[in-house]
């Protein structure tokens, strides 16, 4: 019996702009910091609630107390983690999430092994990250595309009432690959289509979450027709059948914060390769710790939007790195690599 003592602390980071997405605006983040600790080996875990899945600040908390101290008749044991936190009680996902990655950060530790090792991973360098331009004003977004000048692939944040107007700014200064997530901002079929069909011409490689997760009839039309891959983000919380996620999108975007766990999304992503499903893993605006978690699940991906922790004025740790040419990339160093 191994008995882990667990912490949590708030973790409030500033963002270094402030960002808008199609529900709303944010200057600041308040997620959690995780510490589980025993046999003097301590794994850190990151949980980044969202107001979208009815999660808090509070709420993360809460049910991070609720754990209390954790007594383990193996510790190696993530499934068992995974079930004890399922029969504490329902969602909170960015929690369990938390929770979780710190269990997998203290095996890596206690085993001197990177995780990406233990998971017999392809390699420890994953896909190019997408750099994220969030909704504002065109003369704003010009100074973004500026800052995202390192960057090789951008995801551009539409659902506004001046969508190509967006676009357009940005092409008028470079012809970068963009990835656009609408955030369910488009609500009529027709209106998605046509904005698809811009954008067509504008060197988009993917459209992520056109449509509210609620119009499941409107995505499978828009599905058959649209010429642009179609990837499910809110649509995609870990809990629906990804057969029936098959007929409404051509990828998904998997992120820690909304299954719950680094082996739940493993699970899911395979699962998903076998229904023909392209696999992109993304994040929240979360620091470095849930971002080089993220990015361990990438590494089996096609497509990664993990640029969360560059959003922020400071991080506590270091951890993934991104190269030069966009590619992340985990520290050869035990458990999730923070230093
Ligand atoms: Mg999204």
């Amino acid at each position: 019996m191994t008995v882990f003592k667990i912490s949590n602390e708030p973790l409030d980071l500033l963002l270094k702009r402030r960002f808008t997405i199609s529900r709303g605006s944010r200057d600041k983040v308040n997620n959690v910091l995780i510490r589980m600790e025993a046999d003097e080996v301590t794994g850190i875990g990151e949980a980044a609630p969202n107001y979208r899945y009815n999660e808090t600040q509070a709420s993360a908390t809460a049910f991070i107390n609720k754990m209390d101290d954790y007594h383990a008749i193996n510790p190696f044991d993530v499934d068992a983690l995974v079930a004890y936190m399922a029969g504490l009680g329902s969602g909170e996902y960015a929690a369990k999430a938390g929770l979780e990655m710190a269990l997998y950060d203290w095996i890596g530790k206690k085993l001197g092994l990177p995780l990406y090792k233990l998971l017999q991973a392809p390699g420890r360098t994953g896909p190019k990250t997408t750099f994220s331009i969030g909704i504002d004003k065109p003369e704003v977004i010009k100074d973004k595309v500026v800052e995202a000048g390192p960057f090789p692939l951008l995801k551009v944040k539409l659902g506004t009432g001046y969508d190509k107007e967006i676009i357009t700014t940005i092409r008028a200064l470079t012809d970068k690959p963009i990835l656009v997530d609408a955030n369910e901002g488009w609500t009529t079929v027709d209106h998605a289509l046509a904005m698809i069909r811009f954008l067509d011409n504008q060197n988009v490689f993917m459209v992520e979450q056109p449509m509210p997760a609620s119009c499941v009839n409107e995505m499978q039309e828009l599905k058959l027709k649209s010429t642009i891959p179609l990837f499910a983000d809110e649509s995609m919380t870990g809990n629906e059948s990804l057969l029936e996620l098959s007929t409404q999108f051509h990828g998904i975007n998997i992120k820690l914060m909304k299954t719950g766990a680094i082996s739940t999304s493993l699970k899911i992503l395979h699962q998903a390769r076998k229904l023909g499903l392209q696999i992109m893993v993304g994040c929240m605006v979360e620091s470095v710790i849930a971002d080089t978690a993220s990015a361990l699940v990438a590494l089996w991906a096609d497509y990664a939007d993990l640029d969360g922790h560059l959003l922020l004025t400071e991080n506590p740790f270091n951890g993934l790195e991104v190269l030069p040419d966009g590619y992340v990339q985990l520290k050869n160093k035990p458990g999730l690599g923070l230093v």
